[in-house]
């Protein structure tokens, strides 16, 4: 059946693998995917470990749905405590690893120790090997693919690796599962390359078996209608999310020149449809109709002729935006490099934009630069860097240690110009205007980020009976909603709402794409609900999803409490609240975030989760949810 497969508990230094069954009762608890692994890193990492040392432990996995017959159910989580910021580590990303895992016999995997040499692990058919990747180790991600799958003989293994990025540790490392699948954010891949471990190849052809096959045939026939009649869906299917560009640079909702202003004016070569130039199809994860992700051939510089795939929105804000560049190439490349490299494009972007800052203000000089001229709009000083960054050359040996730790080696005020929450460097969006999009980067668990609770569709002023509808399940919610996104009103619940809608999925393994992220007609918790049971036949209302979710939340802020997170760490640099937005449409022009209004947003989410005023979960929430005997090392 669809819950018979495995947890693997690996323990590198000593090579010992032991392999269990997942009780029922904590696939009721937490699911799968990033449900189960945070409860799993409460347990099985103890307080304030070095995230780089052997005591961190990395933590991969599938959703509960993955590779069953509902759709886009691909994601593969990986998890532990971040080299970035100490507190959880928590990435998710698409493509075809995670089903295969599953079919290979395995859900979780829980990998200690540190290996005295490089390795990987070969996974197949319920067996597991730690081999020799003495070859591989220096190795490009696209070429460890290629070298893993020539060595043991089959071109349809998937693999899950890291790049040069991760082998030196450079604290925001990627893991990848394809060309440009990348679990970026919070450092993954500095985690596997601190334990020597290069890659986990995978393989399998047992069966996952469906509960109920011919009804969930029948349903996900109604979930791919709601998917494929989507406006959003059919825009993201035709132009990956490099569309949302426009969307936001237009209004000016953008952060340029490291926050300084908030539209990249005169942009043509950086738009949607420049890069749609270069785009001769599209590609998708494993059962998804969406097919976000763009197919193009680098047309010219020093990579032409190479195969990629993307970029995202999130290179055009990295490579383009933030460091004030206007060259389409200057994107397709700091794309390219990172994927190869193996390291979070948004943290490169956003902390090369920041030196630049730095560099034009004399706080780094030439000195520092070895000679580089880091001014804003320098497309071959970006290229560069990254470079830099990724092989731990001269700066970008100090940017790899993460923008906290960097500001702290080159001194001065640096730090005034940083733009990040808890060590982690924000998208390159401006949520000066939005206060429900900046309060969600304030409290994302894992550090600033717009995957754990952005209320996205909140840009789209839909009416308040459509909100309603949308935000007032499975929870009754009757406070005020409004659709203008300046508000502050009612935002908090929005946010909490969102949070648990992401971490539903993540604990599903379905792709955030699927929801109601982008698109307010997109399913969620009364779908899957539905799609739990007829896959799985486990019987879990709407209700009973969105309690997973919240369970898994609050272990993930006991363990950031645990290192030592407290509620000044739920908060915005200054130049949200002092320096106001010049660009744009008139509604966005003049903006700040007001200071007391938004601390009182982060009283009324903190109410909104049952934790007090210090944004400590109650006991009493902790004891609704199952959890006030956590850890209780069940597994
Ligand atoms: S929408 Fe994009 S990221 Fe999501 S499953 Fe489909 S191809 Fe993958």
């Amino acid at each position: 059946m669809a819950l018979n497969k495995k947890i693997a508990y690996i323990d590198l230094t000593t090579g010992k693998i032991e392999t269990k069954p997942i009780p029922i009762e904590v696939r009721k608890k937490f699911l799968g995917g990033r449900g189960l692994d945070m409860y799993l890193m409460y347990n099985h990492i103890k307080p304030g470990i070095d995230p780089l040392g052997p005591d961190n432990v990395a933590l991969v996995s599938a959703g509960v749905l993955v590779g069953t017959l509902a759709s886009a159910t691909a994601r593969t989580h990986v998890g532990g405590k971040s080299p970035l910021t100490g507190y959880i580590a928590s990435t998710n990303m698409g493509g075809f690893f995670a089903p295969e895992m599953r079919w290979a016999g395995f859900d979780h995997l829980v990998i200690k120790g540190k290996a005295e040499r490089p390795v990987y692990l070969w996974i197949h058919n319920g067996e597991i090997e730690i081999r020799d990747a003495s070859n591989i180790w220096g190795k490009d991600t696209q070429q460890t693919r290629e070298i893993i799958r020539e060595e043991l003989g089959d071109r349809d293994i998937k693999i899950l690796t890291i790049g040069p990025a991760g082998e030196k540790l450079v604290r925001y490392a990627n893991v990848m599962t394809g060309i440009k699948n990348a679990g970026g954010r919070s450092g993954t891949g500095a985690i596997l390359g601190s334990k020597n471990l290069k890659a986990i190849a995978v393989r399998g052809t047992m069966d996952i078996k469906i509960a109920h096959p011919v009804e969930a045939l029948e349903y996900n026939k109604k979930i791919i209608d709601l998917i494929t009649s989507s406006k959003v869906s059919q825009t993201q299917g035709r132009f990956g999310t490099a569309f949302i560009w426009g969307a936001t640079n237009t209004q000016g909702l953008v952060r340029v020149r490291n926050f300084q202003l908030n539209q990249l004016e005169d942009s043509d070569d950086v738009e949607t449809e420049s890069l749609d130039e270069d785009v001769f199809g599209m590609a998708g994860c494993f059962g998804c109709q969406v097919h976000c992700r763009a197919r193009h051939i680098i047309p010219a510089g020093p990579y032409a002729g190479v195969y990629e795939e993307g970029p995202e929105y999130t290179a055009q804000g990295a490579f383009a935006g933030e460091p004030g560049c206007r060259s389409k190439l200057t994107i397709l490349e700091g794309n390219h490099l990172s994927n190869i490299y193996g390291m979070d494009l948004l943290e490169v972007g956003s902390l090369i934009s920041w030196a630049m800052e730095l560099y034009e203000k004399g706080i780094l000089t030439d000195k520092d630069t070895d000679g580089l001229e880091l001014r804003f709009g320098n497309d071959e000083a970006v290229v560069e860097m990254i470079h830099r960054i990724a092989r731990r050359e001269g700066l970008g040996d100090i940017l790899a240690e993460g923008g906290l730790r960097a500001a702290e080696k080159i001194g001065k005020d640096s730090i005034k110009y940083l733009i990040h929450v808890k060590g982690m460097s924000n998208l390159h969006s401006d949520e000066r205007a939005t206060p429900a999009l900046a309060l969600g980067i304030a409290t994302g668990s894992r550090g600033s980020d717009h995957l754990r609770s952005r209320p996205a569709i909140d840009l789209y002023h839909l009416p308040e009976p459509v909100l309603r509808q949308i935000y007032s399940q499975p929870v009754s919610y009757d406070g005020p909603l409004t659709s203008d996104y300046r508000d502050y009103e009612g935002k908090p619940w929005q946010v909490r709402w969102q949070e648990m809608c992401y971490e539903a999925v993540d604990c599903l393994g379905i792709c955030k794409y699927h929801t109601t992220f982008l698109g307010a007609t997109l399913p969620n918790f009364e779908e899957w609900s539905k799609l739990l049971e007829l896959n799985t036949g486990l019987e879990l209302s709407p209700l009973d999803i969105w309690n997973v979710a919240d369970r898994a939340y609050n272990i993930e802020r006991l363990f950031n409490i645990r290192e030592g997170l407290t509620r000044k760490d739920d908060w915005l640099v200054d130049r949200y609240f002092d320096e106001p937005t010049t660009l744009g449409i008139p509604s966005i022009r003049g903006r700040t975030i007001d200071r007391d209004k938004f601390k009182k947003m982060i009283d009324e989410y903190y109410e909104h989760h049952g934790w007090d005023e210090n944004g400590v979960p109650r006991p009493e929430t902790l004891k609704k949810l199952g959890i006030d005997k956590e850890p209780s090392h069940m597994l």
